[in-house]
């Protein structure tokens, strides 16, 4: 069957139209679906019975089932999704105090980055995501507001690598910025790279202007090699270079990720190199305490060394902050969810 969420709204109506139907049903459709958050066609109340009944055997709507739903004590909430074809994936719900209400989703089963510090990439690639999977994981999201929430902003940095399934990754964004989609402003998206130089510049040929971050984690190509492993032969300068080219294109400032792994990339000489290598660009950084996965060697820096860092690129004049960590307790970094469902199976500490 047709699934209505890898259909564009032009698309939709032809399909209406192959069904006999008004063209004008499409468009009741999506807003029962984006604007009112319809899971099912029999939540329609306003389309004729008959005709709820035949949508419902003809086209789909939500492919995945949430297996596991979480909320911590700050409203951060996690969903795990089993998709069609039985892979998992993973959204998140964050809430903060200025009423910004953000989905952070996913774009592949898995990651082939293989990031050392990273859960979601522990085994590999499985899969991109559809574009209507990732549409359906903002719907998944939106659902869990109250009446008085909006969905307000999005940030790629579930799973997966968003540039490596960039035409996906453009059509569900399409749909999340449409007027008749999710409405949701281009500058509320934040999508998160690994550094794929080639990819950003694609997204900056989209000329939409996405908020785009993307993970440094190291000052120089040597240890950057050993982190992102991905990275090898991709030099930190080629990366700045497109990132630079996306701020002159569309004229949003970048932000750069640096996870703080302790005794590894948080020494006041790495500090200073970091801020050489930014100084003069109009960039921010956020800096990420490393959230520790089980398994692997890493350790979080100590808050002190934390703020020490991050006052020393600041005395460069760079813009830095450290990121504040939501979601203790539900396995909200990315990946982490998905690979206790692995070892453990589905549902019993959802
Ligand atoms: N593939 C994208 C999105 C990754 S998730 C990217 O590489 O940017 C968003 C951010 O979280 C990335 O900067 C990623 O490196 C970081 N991250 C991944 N695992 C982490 C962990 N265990 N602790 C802290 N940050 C982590």
């Amino acid at each position: 069957m047709p699934r209505l969420l890898e259909m564009s709204p032009v698309q939709l109506q032809s399909w209406c139209q192959d069904q006999g139907l008004a063209r004008y049903r499409a468009g009741q459709v999506r807003r029962w679906v984006f604007g009112r958050r319809a899971a099912g066609f029999a939540e329609m109340t306003d389309l004729p019975r008959a005709l709820r009944n035949r949508l419902e055997q003809t086209l789909v709507l939500f492919t995945t089932e949430v297996l596991a739903h979480r909320r911590a004590d700050d409203g951060t909430e996690k969903l795990l999704l089993e998709l069609a074809d039985g892979a998992r994936t993973e959204c998140v719900l964050l809430r903060d105090e200025r009423h910004h209400r953000t989905a952070c989703v996913s774009t592949q089963v898995g990651c082939g980055m293989g990031c050392a510090f990273c859960a979601s990439g522990l085994d590999g690639l499985v899969r991109n995501l559809s574009a209507g999977e990732i549409v359906e994981q903002l719907l998944r999201i939106a659902r869990l507001l109250d009446r008085s929430e909006r969905l307000s902003h999005v940030v790629v940095m579930g799973m997966g690598e968003p540039l490596a399934n960039l035409e996906n990754l453009f059509s569900a964004l399409k749909t999340a910025t449409a007027p008749d989609g999710l409405g949701i402003g281009a500058r509320r998206v934040t999508i998160s790279t690994v550094g794929l130089p080639k990819g950003i510049r694609r997204l900056a040929e989209q000329h939409a202007p996405y908020h785009l971050a993307v993970s440094l984690h190291a000052p120089d190509d040597r240890l950057r090699g050993e982190l992102v492993p991905a990275g090898r032969g991709v030099p930190i300068a080629s990366i700045l270079a497109a990132a630079d080219s996306y701020f002159a294109k569309t004229g949003r400032r970048v932000t750069y990720e640096y996870v703080l792994l302790g005794g590894l990339n948080d020494a006041p000489t790495q500090a200073r190199a970091l801020q050489h290598l930014l100084r003069g660009r109009p960039a921010m950084v956020n800096v990420i305490p490393f959230n520790p996965v089980p398994g692997l060697p890493f350790r979080t820096p100590a808050s002190d060394d934390t703020a020490r860092f991050v006052e020393l690129l600041r005395q460069g004049g760079l813009n830095a902050q450290v990121r504040s960590r939501k979601g203790e307790g539900i396995d909200a970094a990315c990946g982490q969810l998905r690979r206790r469902h692995l070892r453990a199976p589905a549902g019993l500490d959802g």
